[in-house]
């Protein structure tokens, strides 16, 4: 059976738009491959050194995982963190890779921008390479990511030929497994839903969460009232209908446009869908906060399953290497 290796940092409650953009394919493809799920725990130092949070992130994440309907018999789940092995390849990697190589990554001259960093560490450049050992360590085939990841996937991949020609062959090169449904717009119309950005409907939240939140979700700025024509090809609420309340939307395109629907009651309605969808997650997820110690356990049954391949990579890797 092929194998998935994919991750996340650890950032707490995540939202519908992890869902969209990852966990939803991860679930779906629990059932045709061999997955492993990593905490990106080491991740979180790339760009903060600020770690007071990380387990209870790492906690609030996984109970997400689980709730959503990620199957910890058939997903190991693990911690990056604790299974060594991860660094030690990060090290080996690093040595087969030039720092002009990291500087030409798209996706961290982005974060450079984004984030406003001046002076960018070793330690962030040199992340897809951590990366990289990450997926490389489990002989990952696929690796479920969106467009912006892809770049990072090349990294691993060029990683990946340069050890096998170097020392001899060890590693697949894994192959990008692009996620099927783009990003979820936040609520303010930003393109990327975000907590830090105040925009997000997370998977936790209840009905009244989210119908307060839709109440202030940006609409066609020319409907100013019920009665005027709408457009809901520019509509973020129409966004969410088309991923939510896919059978009502015709009816609700149709509405919005002759004037006859308001922006009041169609988010009501949205409201009421994506409610309706959140509503077994945010049971599971009862059980699990009130059982962590289950989630701790489901952590380091993953960890041991995961460690035992992680060292078998590693004992075919020092081997070749001479340091066996
Ligand atoms: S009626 Fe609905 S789809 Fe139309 S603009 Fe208002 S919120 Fe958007």
């Amino acid at each position: 059976m092929k194998r998935i290796l994919s991750g996340m940092r650890p950032t707490g409650k995540l939202h519908l738009g992890h869902y969209t953009g990852a966990l939803e394919n991860w679930i779906a493809l629990q059932h045709d491959f061999e997955n492993y799920h990593l905490v990106a725990d080491w991740h979180v130092l790339t760009t903060s050194l600020n770690t007071s949070s990380v387990y209870e992130d790492t906690i609030d994440m996984v109970i997400d995982w689980l709730a959503a309907g990620l199957d910890p018999i058939k997903s190991p789940m693990f911690r990056q963190s604790r299974v060594k092995e991860h660094t030690e390849l990060h090290l080996i990697l690093s040595m087969l890779i030039t720092v002009n190589r990291l500087e030409r990554n798209p996706t961290v001259k982005d974060q450079i921008r984004d984030l406003n960093i001046e002076n960018i560490t070793y330690g962030h450049l040199g992340y897809p390479v951590l990366q990289a050992a990450d997926i490389l360590l489990y002989k990952g085939d696929f690796v479920p990511v969106g467009e912006d990841q892809v770049p990072h996937i090349e990294i691993a991949r060029e990683l990946a030929r340069r050890f096998n020609q170097t020392f001899g062959p060890v590693f697949p090169e894994p192959e990008p497994k692009l996620t099927q449904f783009s990003r979820l717009v936040g609520l303010d119309g930003n393109a990327k839903m975000s907590k830090s950005l105040g925009n997000a409907l997370l998977l936790s939240d209840d009905p009244e969460t989210v119908k307060l939140k839709l109440r202030k979700a940006v609409t066609d700025p020319q409907k100013m009232r019920k009665g005027d024509p709408g457009r809901p090809e520019i509509c973020l609420v129409f966004s969410y209908h088309r991923k939510y309340n896919q059978d009502e939307c015709q009816e609700i395109s149709a509405d919005c446009k002759s004037g006859k629907l308001g922006c009041v009651d169609c988010k009501l309605r949205c409201a009421s869908r994506i409610s309706e969808f959140l509503d077994p997650i945010i049971e599971r997820r009862k059980h699990y906060e009130a059982n962590k110690d289950e989630v701790i356990s489901i952590l380091c049954h993953g960890e041991e399953c995961a460690r035992k391949v992680a060292q078998k990579t590693m004992d075919e890797v020092h081997n070749l290497i001479g340091m066996g």
